[in-house]
């Protein structure tokens, strides 16, 4: 990538994300697939930039939300091996799409299992689902009523109908609150599955667990998983965080991090000025100097994302130094004080997200002064900021 084309560019950290991936596969256990979740472009890293550095380090399953992100996926692999599967939506429409590219699906409707079949017996290629069961999310699933049906229309379709999993989500397993919920969705799912077993369908994985799920509730990792925000170096929840440093603290007596955040952003100062005291920086009255001060524009602004609300708020990292935005945060530009940071020069790397020297700006933080959630900043991250692993 050519960085002198770019106003900002996103990294991500090859050596971060091992690090991660490590970490899981050693908490998750050698025997359970790994499936990388790379729904929302991936938490904003970018599939086509992504999925490339994960088959490198030995990541072959994928999923993705809908079907155009399965094309992405697929586009972007570069191991004939790596497998996708799609967890939402799919048009029935595009089933025999997905059936002719092995890719696999969620099944949450006898609908979509009745086309499903047919479209495999069209093609002459059986369709690989996952029966996804409702456990008490209330948002997809196939009901228990639709169990019955469901086993007869596999029986019946057997040779069209590959059974690579049942499945379920849960309902909020990063927080403590929704503790009952969740023991409620664990056994019920245990209860159906062993159903689904004695009515003679018999799936090659079970799955359940999400990044909180498999952190918060060891049980629920099963044969698979399915891993997003911790792959990418990011705790679901505070509370999640602090649980699990508790529980390991109580074994190694260690107090470390074990993931490492994958991406940064980062641009460059764009130019520099002199302000006297008791002017006004940048459009209307929103920042008057209160000393002589020196500013910095960045090529960055709101139309990439950062948004106006970090207007007098919002840090970047510059020479190692937190510059707080001075002024309105523009469409394509920001203004920082950095009257505090000796020799600030135009072409200078400045950090959004991301580690320089020892200070960070962590996405959380930047989504606190947000107000978001890490899953919400991420995916809000455009996806034509160029991408380039490091
Ligand atoms: C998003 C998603 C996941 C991954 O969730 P994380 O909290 O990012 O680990 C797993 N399963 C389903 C069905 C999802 O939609």
């Amino acid at each position: 990538m050519n960085n002198e084309l770019y106003p900002s560019w996103i990294e991500l950290s090859k050596s971060a994300f091992e690090k991660n991936i490590t970490f899981l596969r050693d908490y998750i256990g050698n025997d359970v697939l790994f499936s990388s979740v790379i729904k929302g472009n991936a938490y904003g890293h970018g599939i086509s930039h992504f999925v490339p550095m994960a088959e490198e380090c030995g990541v072959q399953h994928f999923s993705v939300f809908s079907s155009d992100e399965a094309r992405e996926a697929l586009r972007a692999r570069t191991n004939e091996e790596s497998h996708v599967m799609i967890m939402g939506m799919i048009n029935n429409g595009a089933l025999g799409w997905a059936i002719e590219r092995d890719v696999s699906f969620f099944v949450f409707e006898l609908d979509r299992l009745e086309f499903a079949a047919s479209e495999a017996q069209r093609i002459g290629k059986p369709a690989r689902i996952h029966l996804h069961l409702e456990t008490g999310m209330n948002r997809l699933g196939l009901e228990k009523s639709q169990f019955k049906d469901a086993v007869k229309l596999i029986k019946k379709n057997r040779k069209h109908l590959q059974v690579d999993g049942i499945c379920t989500h849960f309902a909020g397993a990063e927080s403590v609150g929704n503790y009952v919920r969740i023991q409620d969705q664990i056994q019920n799912f245990k209860e159906y599955c062993s159903w689904f077993i004695d009515h003679d369908v018999n799936p090659k994985y079970q799955h359940t667990a999400c990044s909180a799920s498999a952190l918060n509730y060891p049980d629920t990792i099963m044969d698979m998983v399915r891993i997003g925000i911790a792959q990418y170096g990011f705790w679901p929840n505070r509370e999640t965080y602090m649980n699990f440093m508790k529980r390991s603290s109580d074994i190694n007596k260690e107090y470390k991090d074990p993931l490492e955040r994958v991406l940064s952003w980062k641009s460059h100062v764009m130019s520099t000025k002199k302000v006297e005291a008791g002017e006004f920086v940048g459009y209307g009255n929103t920042y008057l100097t209160g000393r002589d001060e020196v500013i910095a524009t960045v090529p960055i602004g709101y139309s990439h994302g950062f948004g106006r609300n970090l207007t007098n708020v919002g840090i970047v990292l510059i020479n190692g130094k937190r510059a707080p935005v001075a002024g309105l945060v523009n469409m394509n530009l920001l203004t920082v004080d950095v009257t505090d940071i000796p020799d600030v020069k135009k072409g200078d790397e400045v950090v959004i997200i991301g580690h320089q020297q020892d200070q960070e700006i962590t996405v959380s933080s930047f989504s606190e002064m947000r107000n978001n959630l890490n899953y919400e900043v991420l995916v809000q991250i455009p996806s034509r900021i160029p991408r380039t692993i490091v």
